[in-house]
């Protein structure tokens, strides 16, 4: 798979942060993949170079115009399944030592969902398509390269960044003819370290994220420059996040903060669909299938707040949470919309997302069986 890859290895690996204390996005590894696209050459000169710094002209159309997108995705590493492999040496410590560790592998969890929202995302924006199984090559070579930099302690992980940005040195409205795919790699600590917990969640009437029609289904940094402000304003009011209601009538719901959104009524599970303004998520994507695998019902359609209220006033809200990859479900203990409150299943832990949670998460590090076929192997 790297055969057309060039490697440039790093001289000087860095030692690596403490995994206990990995936060999110704070430490990146010693070597990042770069490709190019010119209309002549498409995609092309795949490398991996050490991680750093790179060139743009100050007039590359990205700072301008904005036409970027990005992915988020995770590897994680695993024990091996047999034990009578040969340790493997866990590269350079922080005291210069070198440390055996247990044999391990490294799984990814549907890498070709991403590749492939990356070119939804990609002609909304502009921006000249790449191949699926290429990018997915790239990503397990990049992450093959950094292996010693998956983190093992429990619920921790590697977080995988692709990203693309328009490159060419112009200043005229029109889409760029040259761009970058670059991926970087950032050890990640575990997002509950005390186990799943509910948030406080605003419901904004104020600022919206997107409208049909608009670019909130792509995954562009536009869209969250967009919502910096009502998360500010919800932060300082006391909540984790915002829910975010329809751009127009500020009646249905969308998603809450950068996650999608799930609503169990009296036995059913209700998802808004996706209209053009909502992120198609892969854990919002994974969560249906388990949902529909384990006979609940499942559907996903316009559902509006008022009818959410409505819902915990008869007793039959039971849950809410939040899918995504970087928390996989994030319950929702009380929603504040125009000043009157509610708490949703007492501010605990539902069985669903709890379940939803336990499952996803154990097929991501191997600990079930993968009837579904979601992982692959690095
Ligand atoms: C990335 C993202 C999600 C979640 O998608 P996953 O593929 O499940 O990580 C949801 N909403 C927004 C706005 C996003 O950017």
């Amino acid at each position: 798979m790297t055969n057309n890859i060039k490697i440039t290895r790093t001289n000087s690996p860095k030692p690596k942060p403490d995994s206990t204390n990995l936060g999110f996005g704070k430490y990146f590894t010693d070597h990042m993949f770069i490709m190019d696209y010119n209309s002549r050459d498409g995609w092309h000169n795949k490398r991996i170079l050490p991680y750093g710094p790179i060139t743009l002209d100050p007039s590359a159309m990205v700072f301008h115009y904005g036409q970027a997108i990005f992915e988020g995705l995770k590897a994680y590493r695993v024990p091996a399944a047999t034990s009578s492999v040969v340790p493997e040496v866990a590269g350079t410590l922080a005291n210069g030592a070198s440390e055996p560790i247990a044999p391990y592998r490294i799984l990814l969890f549907r890498p070709e969902m991403n590749m492939k929202r990356v070119n939804i995302s990609n002609a909304r924006l502009c921006i000249p398509p790449v191949d699926v199984d290429e990018c997915v090559a790239a990503i397990k070579s990049i992450v093959d390269i950094d292996r010693d930099w998956v983190p093992s302690a429990p619920g921790t992980s590697l977080y995988i960044r692709p990203f693309i940005l328009a490159t060419e040195a112009h200043l005229g409205v029109r889409p760029s003819e040259t761009y970058h795919f670059i991926i970087i790699l950032s050890p990640v600590g575990a997002y509950y370290p005390e186990g799943l917990n509910p948030v406080k969640i605003f419901v904004e009437s104020n600022y919206v994220r997107a409208v049909r029609g608009g670019i909130g289904y792509a995954k562009t940094p536009a869209n969250y420059v967009a919502s910096l402000k009502a998360q500010m304003e919800a932060k300082d009011k006391g909540f984790t996040q915002v829910l975010w209601l329809d751009g127009v009538e500020k009646k249905n719901v969308e998603e809450v903060g950068t996650m999608n959104v799930f609503f169990k009524i009296n036995g059913e599970v209700i998802t808004p669909a996706l209209q053009g303004s909502i992120l198609p998520g892969v854990t919002r994507d994974t969560t249906i299938e388990l949902l529909k695998y384990w006979g609940i019902k499942v559907t996903e359609r316009t559902i509006s707040i008022q009818e959410i209220f409505d819902a915990h006033a008869n007793g039959t809200l039971e849950e809410v949470f939040g899918t995504g990859t970087a928390a996989v479900v994030s319950p929702v203990g009380e929603l504040n919309w125009n000043g009157s409150s509610i708490k949703i299943n007492d501010f605990e832990i539902g069985e669903l997302s709890q379940r939803l949670y336990d499952t996803i998460t154990k097929i991501q590090t191997n600990e079930s069986p993968d009837t579904f076929g979601w992982t692959i192997e690095v």
